[in-house]
């Protein structure tokens, strides 16, 4: 029988970063993880460079039944407390766009800080460990796993949450949260990317690879994480959309909903057209002084105006061009799955934890932390930023109480 006073389950981001913190204040902390090789969503974050946080990270950037839930841990490990980190161990990184600072070497380097700071800290790293159980006993819980049973006085779950199975995602967390008696969200993918069927605007597929900076909004005030519109680059793939803003709006989207796409990113239709320059154009090349020019034949295809002029449009027709381009709207026929998507939406209900600690409420040897609650970032560092806030508070928590 092994013993400790901490046994953090999953070493990625949080657990990882949380052993290590709980390790350095003296406590006996092992981590077990059931990876062959550690980190790995570390090691494909960011384009292989991690956008390990972001400058303007603040509550906002969250997506949660329990919106102010983020507030405590956001203020008390913030963006410039990991930077300091980061920095501490010369990792040299760069600031790319909206706040977004990468490594300007490799994400390998945040994975190796990490493991530095865990073994810092003595943390006794396990893995491949599987755990087949876990159980209530005298000091605190009892696990059962492949290493044997181990008996700890306080358990943190930071096992994650579905996305990217083939490198290590487990439903462990919140499953073991069910099987606790502990509220759960419905969990989707979140910033993943959308897909179109043949009957759904098929003929987007036809211009796969065209880029372009457009306002895409999905969701509605009243739905669980309200509306989302974000202004970024947009890409059309084969299998739908992708980019950017697809991702971000995809996570306020639900089956069945439509999503709505400003392809002129904000610009004013109006202002863009001009009588004198425009009038004796073919519909497809005006649309072609507003748009990449493969989208603009697909539009005057979509809205059968191919080969007309400009000038000799009704009103009617030119409003329906006016929507299609400010305000098009289409129900995406799904995601692509948690084998695309960069995070999980929903998890363990945050209701049932204290926000200054990360324990369950009323069970103060019980932590959950990172992507396993009910907290997603939006795209660029926000997801990352919230596991080390997460982590540190839950670490803090440890520390003087246990
Ligand atoms: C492709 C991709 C790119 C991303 N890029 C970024 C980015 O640039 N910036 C950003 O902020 N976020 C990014 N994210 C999101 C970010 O990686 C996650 O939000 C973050 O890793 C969550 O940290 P975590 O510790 O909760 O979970 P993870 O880092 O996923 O760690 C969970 C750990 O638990 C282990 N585990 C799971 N189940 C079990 C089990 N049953 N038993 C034992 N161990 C288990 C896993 O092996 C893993 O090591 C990206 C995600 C993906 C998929």
């Amino acid at each position: 029988m092994t013993t400790s006073d901490v046994v953090v389950v999953g070493a990625g981001a949080a657990g990882l970063f949380c052993a290590g913190l709980i390790g350095q204040g003296g406590r006996r902390v092992m981590a077990l993880d059931h990876a062959q090789l550690l980190g790995e969503k570390i090691r494909i974050s960011g384009g292989g460079r991690c956008n390990f946080t972001n400058r303007h990270c603040s509550p906002v950037n969250f997506l949660s039944l329990n919106p102010d839930f983020v507030r405590g841990p956001l203020a008390r490990y913030g963006p410039d407390d990991f930077t300091a980190l980061v920095t501490s161990h010369r990792i040299a990184f760069h600031e790319k766009h909206r706040g977004q600072l990468f490594c300007d070497g490799s994400a390998t380097q945040i994975v190796e800080m990490l493991r530095r700071e865990a073994s810092a800290g003595g943390v006794d790293l396990q893995h491949p460990v599987s755990v087949h159980s876990v159980s209530p006993s005298q000091l605190g819980w009892r696990l059962l796993t492949t290493l044997g049973a181990i008996e700890t006085k306080v358990l943190v779950v930071a096992t994650g949450g579905l996305p990217i199975p083939a490198i290590g995602a487990s439903r462990w967390g919140v499953d073991l949260a069910s099987n606790l008696g502990l509220p759960v969200t419905p969990v989707q993918p979140g910033l993943v990317p959308l897909s179109f069927t043949a009957a759904s605007e098929g003929w987007l597929s036809l211009h796969a690879g065209v880029a372009l900076e457009a306002m895409v909004g999905a969701g509605q005030p009243e739905s669980a994480y309200g509306e989302g519109r974000f202004q970024e680059d947009l890409l059309i793939t084969h299998k739908g959309l992708s980019g950017p803003a697809i991702l971000q709006a995809s996570s306020f989207w639900q089956p069945g909903e439509p999503i709505r796409i400003d392809w002129l990113g904000g610009r004013n239709f109006d202002e863009l057209i001009s009588e004198s320059r425009h009038g004796r154009l073919p519909v497809e090349a005006v649309l072609a002084d507003l748009l990449p020019q493969r989208l603009a034949h697909g539009f005057s295809g979509a809205l059968a105006l191919s080969g007309r002029r400009w000038a000799e449009l009704s009103k009617a027709d030119r409003l329906r061009v006016r929507g299609a381009l400010t305000q098009w709207e289409a129900r995406p026929a799904g995601t692509l799955g948690w084998k695309k998507a960069e995070v999980m939406l929903g998890g363990l209900d945050t209701r049932a934890l204290e926000s200054r600690t990360m324990a369950v409420r009323g069970q103060p040897n019980l932590f959950f932390i990172g992507e396993t609650v009910d907290v997603t970032g939006h795209l660029g560092g926000h997801n990352f930023q919230w596991a080390w806030a997460s982590a540190f508070v839950c670490a803090q928590a440890i520390l003087s109480a246990h």
